[in-house]
């Protein structure tokens, strides 16, 4: 069996493309995307108006941007370091990369819990409308 290994080198024409994926992926999201978890349970993930973050920050309206999710402007290296990686630019071990990926994740956590905690509209509950407490209401 023939394995193909990535070349690490970025070939002319392949950064345009995946610029040009990302912003069909970013309109899409923009035009389609409603957060499955709260579809599903009513309320909100942890990552819950970055979408909207985004667009305001595209439109230099940091403010709004920082009122749907305070942790947009980390976005940007997290694009950077995948972006690096997929490219082959960025090698880590997992023993050095786990530490930084806990530490993303536990932030966005915390974040998400002092959110609900504080009241913030953008990740309120309405359970009412999540297809699984309807279904457990429709089943009692
Ligand atoms: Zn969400």
């Amino acid at each position: 069996m023939r394995v193909c290994r990535a070349n690490s080198k970025i070939r002319p024409g392949q950064a345009a493309r995946a610029v040009l994926a990302l912003l069909a992926v970013a309109g899409a999201l923009v035009l389609l995307y409603h957060c499955p978890f709260r579809a599903l349970f009513g309320v909100a993930c942890p990552g819950c108006g970055m979408t909207r973050a985004l667009l305001s920050a595209v439109f230099s309206d940091f403010k709004t941007a920082f009122a749907y999710h305070p942790l947009f402007p980390l976005l940007i290296p997290a694009a950077l370091w995948i972006g690096l990686r997929l490219f082959g630019r960025l090698r880590l071990s997992a023993k050095r990369e786990t530490p930084y990926i806990l530490l993303f994740a536990g932030v966005f956590f915390l974040v998400y819990i002092v959110r609900l905690c504080s009241g913030d509209p953008v990740v309120a509950p309405d359970v009412a409308h999540g297809l699984v407490p309807r279904l457990l209401a429709g089943l009692c």
